[in-house]
């Protein structure tokens, strides 16, 4: 059984020897990034998610934003991400704009190519899922290291929706994996920023098979079969 880490930036970690048993799903930020992570991903043979992300429309200038788009056209990712909304960093009403409108086009991006979307909402979980909402989008997404609440959490998954579990544990996340389903939940590491390297996706596993008093070879099973699922790996 091949565990999977739904999300982690292997780009960063340039000496990572990816051990038997574990498949890393590497993603992009911006366009720089984009271009790392599909290097990455050619290197080690593993999946890439290709994306914009808030930060990256606050940062950076975007007249070039069409250029990067087409980049991550033809280079064919398995999802669009990480992409979103992050009020955490968001000064003003500026850049929560340039947000907004760098998000909307990512999700366009994601219904013109078929594909789910991977999300970074940080302060603004209910605006992300009122965005996918309200544009009826129908391709599925997960909600990258969830932060929001047990209400969020809920309605991530009414719509259709993957709460991904990093291998940090807070009151909301506890809450939330108690009251999903494993059929909801992904397990990531969001490394180098989170767990040093995927090796830390099993402290993600272990914080489920704990909560859910399942064993550990049970969320490892159900979680990477939900990966494939979501990002369609055979
Ligand atoms: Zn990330």
């Amino acid at each position: 059984m091949t565990l999977i880490d739904a999300h982690c930036h292997l780009d960063r970690l340039p000496k990572y020897v990816i051990p038997p048993g574990l498949l890393p799903i590497t993603v992009g930020y911006s366009h720089s990034s984009n271009q790392k992570a599909v290097e990455a991903a050619k290197k080690h043979n593993i999946p890439f998610v290709l994306g914009i992300a808030p930060q990256t429309a606050i940062k950076e200038d975007l007249s070039k934003l069409g250029e990067w788009i087409d980049f991550i056209k033809k280079s064919a990712p398995s999802a669009i991400g990480e992409v979103g909304l992050d009020y955490h960093w968001a000064e003003n009403e500026q850049d929560t704009q340039k947000e907004q409108v760098v998000f909307q086009r990512m999700i366009e991006l994601a219904e013109e190519m078929g594909l789910p979307l991977v999300i970074h909402a940080r302060e603004a979980t209910q605006d992300v899922l009122d965005s996918i909402q309200l544009r009826n989008f129908r391709n599925g997404f997960m909600l990258h290291f969830f932060s929001g609440t047990l209400h969020d959490a809920k309605r991530a998954v009414e719509m259709g929706g993957y709460v991904s579990i990093p291998p940090v544990r807070s009151k909301d996340r506890t809450a939330a994996i108690g009251a999903l389903g494993l059929e909801h939940l992904l397990v990531e590491t969001d490394a180098p920023y989170v767990g040093r390297t995927p090796d830390a996706v099993m402290d993600s596993v272990a914080y489920i098979a704990e909560i859910k008093k399942v064993d550990k070879e049970t969320v490892i099973e159900r979680t990477s079969q939900n990966a494939r699922a979501f990002f369609k790996i055979k």
